[in-house]
C-alpha cells in the first residue's frame, strides 16, 4: 500500500490469467513473489487484447500504477495492491510447460527432472535453494568471524580413500594417466595445517562413486573444515557451537548441550552409530532370561534382543502380521518377529506362550522397563544382523507411532569409533572414518595385539538419526601414519608411491591437527524438514547417477577418446 499512486516497471513471467467480463487479470510472477497486472477492455482495449494472448509461462515487461484492490487477498504480501497496466511489451513467448508451475505440481518426479529449469520455478523449489543459500552464508560468515580462512584446493587429483570408488579423469597431457576427483579434501587440508594455516574451512564437492539412496549423490557439498594445536575436545565444542548458531540464526531454536554417546553404547542401545534419540524404546538384551527354555530359535540366537513400544497392547493381529513382514525385508533382514503384549488387564499375550510361563514374560517386561499397555518386540539371531533389524523395527515402530517429529532436534556425538573394522569376506582391516585417523593414546599398545580393540579419536555429529558431519584427530608423524597404512594392507612401496607426500610433509614440521567434514546437503534437509536431499540441490542427479535434463553421462565420440589415448573395450549396441 506503501506505493500506492506510484509508477512502477515489473517484468517477469505469466503465472495465469482471468478473463472476467471487461477486465483480465494477470498474475505475474518473480523470484519474489505475485503481482497482479489489471488490463479494462473498455478503456485499452487494444492493451487488453494484448494481454488477453498471453499464455502462461510468458516473459512481460510492464509499466503501470499501483492502485488499491477493491477486492483484497490477505493471503500473499501484494494482495491489497493491483498494477493498472499502461504499456506492455512480450519479451519471450513460451510454450505450455510440461508441467503446472505450482507448489503442487501434476508433474512426476522424472519430468521435472528432465525440465528441472522449470521445475526450479516453484515456488517451494526456490524456498529450499533459498533456505540453502541462507546456511551457505551464515556458516562462512561464522567460520570467518573465529579466524577460519576459505582456502579452495583442487578437484583433479590423486585418489584418496573414504572408503568409496573414485570417479576418474583421464589425462590428455599425460598418456594412460588419470586424475582421481576428490572424495574429500582430506590430503590437502592435513597439508594446510602443515603450512600453518591452522584454522580451514571450505564448502566444497565431493565426489563419491557409490551407491545411491536418498541421502546420498555422486557429488555432493561437505563444509570441510580442519585446525591445528586443538585435541578432540576443542573440534567438538568448535562445532558444536556452530550448529547451535545456526539452529539459532535459521530457525529460531536454542539447543542445549549436545550429549555424548560412545559407540559401544550406540550400538548396544539402538543398533546403530547414528541413533534418532528424539524418542526412547532402547534396545533390551533378553539372553540370560530367554535362552534354555526349549526355545530353539532363541536357544540357538547369537542375540536376543527387545523394544518395548509403548501403550501399543492392542495392535491386532494384522498390524503384528504388518510388522513381521517389514522385519522380514531382505533390506531388514531379520527371520522373524516375537510379540509379548502386556495387556491392560494384566493378562500376558505372546507369540511364545508355549515355551515361556507368564511370570517369565512378566519378568521380561519389568526387566525392560515396561507397563501395562506395552507391547514388547524381540528379534533374534547373529549379533550384528539381529541388533540392524531391530535399529530399523525401532525407527518404523518410531515413525508409525509420531514419535519422530521433523520439529524436534535431537543432536549428539558419537565418539570413541573404534579404529579399525575387519572386511567378514576378506579377513582385511579398513580404516573405520580413514586412514590418517589417530589412535587412542591409551589404546596404542593394543595395535599390535588386538587392533580391533583400539579406539580412534573419532567422532560424528548425528541428529535425529542423520549423521551430519564427522571427523577425528589425525596421525601427524611419519611411522604412525607408515604403521598404520601397513595395518591397513599397504606394502611399503605402496604407502610410499600413495602417501609419500603427506608422511615427507610430516617430517617438515606437521603441527598435531584434527576437523570435521559435515554433510551441508544433509544439513540443508535437515534445517528444511524434508528426507531427500535432492530438493536442496539445483541440478541433482538421479538414482542411476544421471542428468536426465543434460543427459549425462554419454558417450563420447572417436576423435574426442583418441585424442585422450583411451580405447573403450566394449560398447554394448542400443544405448546412447
Ligand atoms: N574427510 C572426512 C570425510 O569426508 C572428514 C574428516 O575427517 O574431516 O568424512
Amino acid at each position: 500500500m506503501s506505493f500506492k499512486g506510484q509508477k512502477v516497471q515489473l517484468s517477469g513471467w505469466v503465472q495465469k490469467s482471468r478473463d472476467l467480463g471487461g477486465m483480465t487479470f494477470i498474475d505475474l510472477r518473480d523470484r519474489y513473489g505475485i503481482t497482479q497486472l489489471t488490463f479494462n477492455l473498455e478503456e485499452n482495449t487494444d492493451l487488453c487484447e494484448e494481454a488477453r494472448k498471453l499464455g502462461r509461462e510468458f516473459v512481460i515487461q510492464i509499466d503501470g500504477t499501483v492502485i488499491e484492490r477493491s477486492n483484497k487477498n490477505p493471503s500473499i504480501p501484494t494482495g491489497e495492491i493491483e498494477i493498472e497496466v499502461k504499456s506492455l511489451t512480450i519479451l519471450n513467448a513460451a510454450k505450455t510447460p510440461p508441467f503446472t508451475i505450482e507448489d503442487e505440481t501434476d508433474g512426476g518426479e522424472e519430468l521435472r527432472m528432465k525440465y528441472r529449469y522449470l521445475d526450479l520455478r516453484r515456488k517451494v523449489v526456490q524456498e529450499k535453494l533459498k533456505l540453502r543459500s541462507l546456511l551457505a552464508q551464515e556458516i562462512r560468515a561464522y567460520l570467518a568471524n573465529d579466524d577460519f580462512l576459505e582456502i579452495e584446493t583442487p578437484y583433479l587429483i590423486k585418489s584418496t580413500p573414504e572408503g568409496a570408488r573414485d570417479f576418474v579423469v583421464p589425462s590428455r597431457m599425460n598418456e594412460g594417466e588419470f586424475y582421481a576427483l576428490p572424495q574429500s579434501p582430506q590430503t590437502f587440508k592435513q597439508l594446510l595445517m602443515v603450512s600453518g594455516y591452522d584454522k580451514y574451512f571450505q564448502i566444497v564437492k565431493c565426489f563419491r562413486d557409490e551407491d545411491l539412496r536418498a541421502d546420498r549423490q555422486p557429488e555432493f557439498t561437505q563444509i570441510d573444515c580442519e585446525l591445528s594445536f586443538v585435541e578432540q575436545e576443542d573440534v567438538l565444542q568448535t562445532f558444536e557451537a556452530l550448529m547451535k548458531h545456526l539452529f539459532k540464526a535459521i530457525k529460531g531454536i536454542e539447543l542445549n548441550d549436545f550429549p555424548r554417546m560412545s559407540y559401544d553404547q550406540a550400538i548396544k542401545n539402538y543398533g546403530s552409530d547414528k541413533p534418532d534419540i528424539r524418542f526412547g524404546m532402547e534396545f533390551h538384551e533378553l539372553n540370560s532370561r530367554s535362552q534354555g527354555h526349549g526355545f530353539k530359535v532363541f536357544d540357538d540366537a547369537e542375540l536376543i534382543v527387545g523394544i518395548c513400544v509403548p501403550k501399543a497392547s492392542n495392535y491386532s493381529r494384522k498390524q503384528l502380521d504388518a510388522l513381521t513382514d517389514f522385519v522380514k525385508r531382505p533390506q531388514v533382514g531379520a527371520k522373524g518377529l516375537v510379540y509379548v503384549k502386556l495387556n491392560d488387564d494384566g493378562s500376558i499375550k505372546s507369540s511364545i506362550d508355549k515355551f515361556y510361563t507368564a511370570d517369565q514374560l512378566q519378568a521380561w517386561g519389568e526387566a525392560m522397563n515396561a507397563k501395562k499397555g506395552d507391547l514388547l518386540l524381540i528379534i533374534s539371531g547373529s549379533e550384528n544382523q539381529s541388533r540392524s533389524a531391530m535399529n530399523e523395527l525401532r525407527l518404523h515402530m518410531g515413525d508409525q507411532l509420531g514419535l519422530r517429529p521433523k520439529n524436534t532436534f535431537a543432536p549428539l556425538w558419537v565418539v570413541d569409533f573404534p579404529l579399525l573394522e575387519k572386511d567378514e569376506e576378506t579377513g582385511n582391516f579398513h580404516a573405520m572414518h580413514h586412514p590418517f585417523t589417530s589412535a587412542k593414546l591409551e589404546d596404542l599398545e593394543q595395535l599390535e595385539k588386538d587392533p580391533l580393540l583400539v579406539r580412534a579419536n573419532a567422532y560424528d555429529m548425528v541428529i535425529n538419526g542423520v549423521e551430519l558431519g564427522g571427523g577425528s584427530i589425525r596421525i601427524s608423524d611419519r611411522s604412525m601414519q607408515n604403521k598404520m597404512l601397513n595395518l591397513l594392507g599397504f606394502s611399503e612401496d605402496e604407502a610410499k608411491a600413495q602417501f609419500g607426500f603427506l608422511m615427507d610433509a610430516f617430517e617438515y614440521g606437521a603441527p598435531p591437527h584434527g576437523g570435521i567434514a559435515f554433510g551441508f546437503d544433509r544439513i540443508c534437509a535437515l534445517f528444511g524438514g524434508t528426507d531427500s536431499i535432492r530438493d536442496y540441490i539445483a541440478f541433482p542427479k538421479n538414482n542411476a547417477g544421471r542428468d536426465v535434463m543434460i543427459n549425462a553421462p554419454s558417450r563420447l565420440d572417436k576423435a574426442q577418446l583418441d585424442e585422450l589415448n583411451l580405447h573403450l573395450k566394449a560398447i554394448k549396441k542400443g544405448k546412447d
